[in-house]
């Protein structure tokens, strides 16, 4: 196992991987902005580092900083989690060219992943279906008519390196396209600098439903279930559940055969989720992450596994030890992403908390970095907090979750939690029955 693994994160993950490290005897190092000197993630690491301004270009992106970091106070091994330098092919390269272990798949998974046109080809080609589209990138406003001629209306133009829901644009006719095409290009090269664009066919009313798999350096490939992910807003998830409302378990199962399948015959290692929308009964491919997903609790909680546990044991070439028979999948969890937001127009709110309570009990987690005095600061993602519960069924997490969900208080600042708290009560989503799309209905309905 590794001597000390320095967490190139921040918030609440920065914590959960330091919860793993810590049950695993592993020492961390923190690393922070100078805005973060009295985060939670520095107070509890066992070494901390500071890296840089505010702004996360100059201290948490800053790979000259972290590695320097790294070498000062011996770390061998740097877990990067989810966001900022997670699925970085070239940090991924310069942590092993320095000798230190990438807590991730490999430098050319990353990249092969990140190009979406890639990824898809990758999947085609191990038998994993698609959602039906152009071949690889659109290479102007002639093609884009043409595919959308031969797939039909409405389609969605995406960017390449897409990522966050941005650099996504529907056209819901011919008419539509220029326009489509041309704000899809802009938003993908100022974004990601890379206005590499494709075209899918956009789905009227699919759920998003994506596969955890887990592969070790060995060639174990196993799966983890499904989560249901279709509780979103501007294509950004809200709240996630496992398993889905809308999947039998044999649908899971014979999903989870081909995807582990082409994952062996790919030797993928480490974490990684595939994406797929799923309606009318069929499955398709939209992305692979090559990380660790913020949802990632809740297929802990209904597998009982620690997968930044796993993730480590594999980086540092531990075999699994175990195989896909021996997953089990128990109850159900969902998990509610509280952020600090107005939850009537989403307008961030930052700034201090002065009263911090989370909820307990049976069943009930909190993975959060705040605590009463903590100031929210402006530079980063808005979310703060992740409240997920445990039942044996799903009328049971939903009672489980209007419970803790009545119980959690944080004042100071407004949050999203009374939005939550108003889904548990809508019946729409207490029958299971919702699209990617209910959600954005049902707050501009509110
Ligand atoms: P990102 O990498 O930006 O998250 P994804 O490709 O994962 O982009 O898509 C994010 C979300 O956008 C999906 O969960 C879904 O809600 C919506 N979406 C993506 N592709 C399609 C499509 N072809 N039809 C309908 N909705 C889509």
């Amino acid at each position: 196992m590794f001597g000390k693994v320095l967490i190139a994160n921040r918030g609440e993950i920065a914590l959960r991987i330091q919860r793993a490290c810590r049950e695993l005897g592993i020492p961390t190092v923190a690393v922070h902005s100078t805005a973060d000197t009295d985060a939670m993630h520095v107070r509890l690491a066992d070494e901390s580092v500071c890296i840089g301004p505010p702004s996360a270009r100059d201290s948490y992106l800053n790979i000259p900083a972290i590695l320097s970091a790294a070498a000062v106070t011996g770390a061998d091994a740097i877990h990067p989690g989810y966001g900022f330098l997670s699925e970085n092919a070239r940090f991924a390269e310069m942590v092993e060219a320095h000798g230190m272990t990438f807590v991730g798949p490999s430098p050319a998974h990353i990249r092969m992943m990140g190009d979406k046109i890639a990824a898809k080809v990758a999947m085609a080609s191990l038998g994993v279906p698609l959602v039906p589209g152009s071949d690889g990138a659109v290479p102007d406003l002639d093609a884009a008519r043409a595919v959308g001629e031969r797939i039909g209306y409405p389609v969605l133009v995406k960017a390449a390196a897409g990522g966050g829901g941005r650099g996504m644009k529907v056209a819901r006719t011919p008419d539509e396209i220029e326009e489509a095409w041309t704000v899809a290009r802009t938003e993908a090269r100022t974004a990601f600098g890379d206005d590499a664009v494709y075209i899918e066919k956009y789905l009227d009313r699919p759920r998003h439903i994506e596969l955890q798999v887990m592969a070790d350096a060995h060639g174990n490939v196993v799966h983890f279930g499904e989560r249901d992910c279709s509780l979103q807003r501007r294509h950004q998830k809200l709240l996630e559940e496992a398993g889905s409302p809308a999947l039998s378990a044999a649908e899971r199962d014979s999903l989870g055969e081909v995807v582990t399948a082409g994952l062996r015959r790919l030797g993928y290692r480490n974490a990684g989720t595939l994406e797929f929308l799923y309606q009318d009964g069929q499955f398709a491919f939209i992305e692979m992450n090559t990380r660790l997903q913020v949802e990632h609790p809740v297929t802990e909680m209904v597998c009982g596994v620690d997968l930044v546990r796993e993730q480590l044991r594999v980086a540092a070439g531990h075999a699994l030890g175990y195989e896909q028979a021996d997953v089990e999948f128990r109850g159900h969890a969902i998990e509610c992403r509280v952020t600090a937001e107005d939850p009537d127009t989403f307008m961030p709110t930052p700034g201090r908390v002065d009263v911090f309570h989370a909820p307990g009990g049976l069943g009930v987690r909190v993975d959060s970095a705040l605590y009463a005095g903590y100031v929210v600061p402006p530079y980063y993602d808005s979310m703060v907090a992740k409240l997920i519960v445990h039942a044996p069924t799903r009328p049971e997490a939903i009672a489980r979750m209007r419970r803790a969900l009545g119980e959690f208080a944080v004042q100071g600042i407004k949050t999203t939690l009374p939005l939550h708290r108003r889904v548990m009560d809508a019946p729409e989503f207490q029958r299971g029955d919702y699209t990617i799309h209910w959600l954005e209905q049902f707050v501009s309905d509110a």
